[in-house]
């Protein structure tokens, strides 16, 4: 059984305006199927991998009950940057940095701001998403350290693997690796490269919650669990990752339904006080049956999901 979702977003998000995916139901649950649009048969395969196992298998047993997520705070001005922290209720703050169009003062300041609403005992970590150059990124990383009163760690501060191991080598401040890891090789050669002290792992791209359970173990580098924008029954599965790792010293990125203007199950996984309960939220057929998308799109997934089946076969 299966049903395809559209689900429109608050606000403009990796320029996309509607969400869409498909629902899969098997003898353990639902599971999400939602890989981006642009992407082929192959890239999209691990994406159903992840579904299938949230379906027909479930989840390994949780080893905690709570899952802490950070607040993300987009590349905002000072004063929103403040609110949104102050409103998230996290103690844990990812700040997006190196936004085009802006400049390092905007994100210091953004920083500031947001040190102020967290507190001493807060932390901040910024997200480049892969903008800076080296030398760019070693001047950024610097400046953003001291304006944060130091950073847990700068996600993605340059595009290539490369890269960001020449980053590391030359500044203080943690490298986490995200875009970096898309594919189940990656995380391999950030380790080969020495390229990262955290690993971004999110269970659609990768494969699911056992084939990241593995990844973990074999890079040996402290894992942040994050959202590839799911609804409710996606995002499940990254809570069950983050419970099922053996250590967890980092906030995950899966306080993201927010970002949705609806949901497909009775109670949303929404933080409170700073953290995701590790529970499996049951889909509500009146919920989805609202975000029901037209024919089109319905049979867009339809012969998607075909054509990946198709080509697992051959
Ligand atoms: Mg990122």
């Amino acid at each position: 059984m299966s049903q395809v979702f559209a689900v429109p977003m608050r606000t403009r998000f990796r320029g996309i305006d509607v969400r869409e995916g498909m629902l899969l139901r098997g003898d353990a649950g639902w599971g999400e199927f939602s890989p981006f649009l642009e992407y082929d048969e192959r890239v999209a395969e691990p994406w159903l991998r992840a579904a299938l196992e949230a379906a027909d298998e479930g989840w390994p047993t949780p080893l905690r009950d709570s899952v802490p997520v950070n607040v993300t705070v987009p590349a905002v001005e000072a004063e929103r940057a403040r609110a949104t922290v102050l409103a998230g209720g996290c103690t844990t703050a990812k700040v997006k940095v190196a936004e085009p169009g802006q400049h390092l003062a905007d994100d210091e300041a953004r920083v500031e701001a947001v040190r102020d609403a967290l507190g001493p005992g807060g932390r901040i970590r910024v997200d480049a998403n892969g903008a800076w150059s080296v030398d760019e990124a070693v001047t950024a990383i610097r400046r953003l350290d001291r304006a944060a009163g130091g950073l847990e760690y700068v996600e993605q501060p340059c595009a290539s693997v490369e890269d960001l191991a020449r980053v590391r080598r030359r500044v203080d401040v943690p490298i986490a690796a995200d875009e970096s890891i898309r594919r189940a090789e990656d995380p391999y050669r950030v380790r080969e490269l020495e390229a990262a002290d955290v690993a971004v792992l999110k269970v659609q791209p990768l494969g699911g919650v056992r084939a990241c359970l593995r990844i973990a173990e074999d890079i040996g580098l402290p894992v942040v669990v994050s959202s590839a924008l799911e609804t409710s029954v996606g995002i499940a599965a990254g809570v069950a990752l983050a419970a099922a790792l053996p250590t967890l010293e980092h906030a995950c990125g899966l306080a993201t339904v927010q970002l949705l203007t609806a949901d497909v199950v009775h109670r949303p996984l929404l933080p409170v006080d700073g953290a995701l309960p590790v529970e499996r939220p049951q889909v509500d057929p009146v919920r989805l049956a609202a975000v029901a998308p037209a024919p089109d799109r319905v049979a867009h997934w339809e012969a998607r999901l075909a054509a990946i089946r198709q080509d697992r076969r051959s």
